[in-house]
């Protein structure tokens, strides 16, 4: 009982916040805990492919904050680091998992609460939508993140 009535830890302070999400039939449900990395928009072809939408919204959890509860996904392995994984019963798009940076990107769309957390930064890809308005305060890069910035597990 030594300093608790100081508050919560750091580490508490990181993993108070839980962002729980799971698929349109219910048989996959998964947790990112704590803060997101960093959340964005991507509007390359395949995040529009995948989800069938204009742009894909995410949040980004490290592997260590990143966990699937109940039921498993399949996926689709999109490039030679990244699976796009889907709920194999009823199809929705759920993350994509990245084996480089040992990261998820959460599809924004499949969390129980998808507005708790805001997008700070678009990856255009050349792809936005021409009658999309601009979305004040976002950064804006032409394709992905400097990798300084991911490898650093970082937000611009
Ligand atoms: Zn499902
Ligand atoms: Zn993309």
């Amino acid at each position: 009982m030594v300093g608790r009535e100081a508050g919560p830890t750091q580490e508490e302070k990181m993993t108070e916040q839980a962002h729980a999400g799971g698929c349109m039939c219910g048989a996959v449900r998964f947790r990112g805990t704590g803060a997101p990395l960093r959340v964005g928009l991507c509007h390359c072809e395949t995040c529009r492919r995948n989800t069938g939408s204009s742009f894909l919204a995410f949040a980004v959890f490290p592997r260590g904050r990143f966990a699937v509860e109940r039921g498993a996904t399949a996926y689709f392995q999109s490039s030679p680091e990244g699976r796009r994984h889907f709920c194999a019963a009823c199809g929705s798009p759920l993350f994509s998992e990245w084996t480089d940076t040992e990261s998820f990107d959460v599809y924004l769309g499949a969390l129980d609460a998808p507005h708790a957390v805001t997008p700070r930064y678009e990856l255009l890809w050349g792809g936005r939508a021409p009658w999309l308005p601009e979305i004040p305060g976002l950064e804006c890069f032409e394709r992905n993140l400097p990798a300084e910035i991911t490898e650093a597990g970082g937000a611009p």
